[in-house]
């Protein structure tokens, strides 16, 4: 039994056997070609075949994780067809004389490390996808018929790191906890995890390798320990700690349907963080008083182009209908930082967390966003909705989307759509120019939401994605809370509401401090959501 210590985002048990992504394209694949001519033939039915099954993929995938997951295998099905990997690897096998194998291997390996090499984000994570592609030909020609990359069964899914990308793409049947080598515990990535409620491990190191594959282990998010190939002891230890954390959570859903109420009666919202239409069935399913932040970016990665108003509007139409009358507060797309999309040509940036991202990238190109506000007004009729901007950090933004604000709806009107014209605006506080700006912000907006994860990035300048500032990380970090304060007593004198949607809401040693500055509405991941409410009551 081997023991590694990690980090853990996420408290729960689990034991399954290991599945390392990305082992495939370690072998090394070289032969010779006997018959140049088959080697076409082999290495174009292979493509043919990979494209079937990406189409089963997305198909399936649609239905289990929505379409801005499924739009990933649409991208892999664009690389297949590559003109510049196709001419590297048909001219590897008829010039140079390798197998179909060999030419694809060296193609995938060659134009995935030059996508690596270029050091633009986006432009990186197209590596894995090309990754993804070289695994899938290469389990085709060896034979492996019309197996997917992935086991069927529940696994464990070990890896270097993860991108949110593909993150996404895994469901929890599939999936039942993940251990990375690397990782950012405040990444989206981690969010990501924490979303889909599993055991999820970051920064195991370098102890965590290839070799472990198939390898039976366990993960203590408790304690944050990854066991491989447990003894007997252990196992049976972790399946009693598994028993007792279910019997806690049984517990919680006592909970379901109470009031969050403290001991001395003040009331408070707890609403639910979401991504995914499947963590909108996870927020109804532990009784969510709303929704506190919809992350509304998620659509709009993994595909070549912007998703369309209609697009948009069918997405949001569910979510209110879904959320049956509740609060749904919708952010508006937070693209760029570690979420780049291809479509916005953005030049390389050397601190894209600081550059072009979330409302900075709607006012630069105003079209995208107002095709996500003119979505919003058209959805507005079908639910509770309120709209709420990211990354704010002056009054004079806000100015600035309101005008954009009137030009949607002024398209609207002309297009002689039905829509709703008064949806209720707020701003996140998180950046430090927000919190010192929260008296000017509040005459202008309705509610404000304190985003902790980048209010803490920006005012402890901690790159929230950097997997070497453990150390220095300190969640709930006076200055970022004396900062939450100011918003909460500037919110109040002007009359409006104020929540915390960052992680910092989820952490219950912090609740009571919270409640103390007036925070009115909590928003954290579903799973968190009982958790919460139980510590709410008990104080
Ligand atoms: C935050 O910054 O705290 C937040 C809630 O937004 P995100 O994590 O999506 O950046
Ligand atoms: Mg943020």
């Amino acid at each position: 039994m081997r023991v590694i210590q990690g980090i853990s985002v996420y408290e729960d048990i689990c034991i399954g056997r290991l599945f390392y992504y990305g082992r495939r394209n370690q072998e090394n694949q070289y032969a010779p070609a006997k018959d140049c001519q088959r080697e076409l033939q082999r290495y174009e039915q292979a493509i043919m075949i990979a494209w079937e099954q990406l189409q089963d993929v997305q198909r399936q995938s649609l239905k289990t994780v929505g379409e801005a997951n499924a739009a990933i295998f649409e991208m892999q099905k664009l690389l297949l067809r590559d003109p510049e990997f196709t001419e590297s690897a048909e001219r590897m096998i008829s010039q140079e004389k390798v197998s179909a194998e060999c030419a694809v291997q060296t193609t995938g390996r060659y134009m995935a490390k030059q996508l690596e090499e270029t050091g633009d984000p986006y432009i990186m994570e197209r590596a894995q996808d090309v990754r993804d592609i070289t695994a899938r030909l290469l389990n085709i020609l060896e034979g492996g018929g019309k197996e997917t990359n992935f086991p069927d069964g529940p696994f464990i899914l070990a890896a270097e790191d993860l991108l949110p990308s593909e993150t996404v793409q895994f469901t929890k049947d599939k999936v039942i906890g993940f251990a990375l080598c690397g990782g950012g515990v405040r990444s989206h990535t981690a969010i990501l995890a924490k979303s889909m409620g599993i055991p999820a491990l970051f920064k195991l190191g370098d102890e965590l390798r290839e070799e472990f594959d198939a390898v039976l282990a366990a993960i203590d998010g408790f304690e944050g320990v990854l066991y491989l190939d447990p003894d007997e002891e252990t196992l049976n230890s972790m399946r009693r700690k598994k028993e007792e954390a279910d019997r806690r959570r049984l517990l919680l859903n006592d909970l379901k349907g109470k009031r969050n109420v403290t001991g001395s009666g003040r009331s408070v919202k707890v609403f639910a963080n979401v991504g995914t239409m499947a963590d909108v069935w996870a927020a109804r399913e532990n009784d969510a008083g709303g929704i506190g932040l919809l992350r509304s970016e998620l659509l709009y990665l993994g595909r070549r182009e912007a998703p369309s108003e209609e697009d948009l509007f069918v997405f949001y139409r569910q979510v209110l209908e879904r959320m049956e009358g509740k609060e749904v507060v919708i952010r508006t797309f937070d693209i760029g930082a570690d979420k780049q999309v291809p479509y916005v040509g953005t030049a390389r940036e050397e601190n894209p967390a600081l550059g072009l991202r979330a409302i900075r990238l709607g006012l630069r190109y105003p079209e995208l966003l107002k095709t996500q506000l003119r979505a919003l007004y058209r959805a507005g009729r079908y639910g509770c909705l309120r709209i709420m901007y990211p990354m704010i950090t002056s009054p004079e933004e806000v100015c600035q989307l309101k005008t954009l604000e009137e030009q949607a709806r002024q398209e609207l009107s002309h297009r002689g759509e039905t829509f709703l014209e008064q949806v209720p605006t707020g701003i996140m506080i998180e950046t430090p120019a927000a919190a010192l700006l929260a008296g000017e912000l509040a005459k202008e907006v309705d509610f404000f939401s304190v985003g902790t994860n980048d209010l803490t990035q920006f005012t402890l300048a901690l790159d929230r994605g950097s997997g070497y500032l453990e150390q220095f990380a300190d969640p709930g970090h006076r200055a970022v809370l004396r900062l939450t304060e100011m918003a909460a007593k500037q919110a109040h004198e002007a009359g409006i509401w104020i929540g915390v949607c960052g992680d910092l809401a989820a952490d219950t040693r912090f609740t009571e401090r919270f409640l103390e500055m007036g925070i009115d509405e909590f928003s954290v991941a579903p799973g968190e959501i009982l958790r919460l409410r139980q510590k709410i009551r008990g104080l």
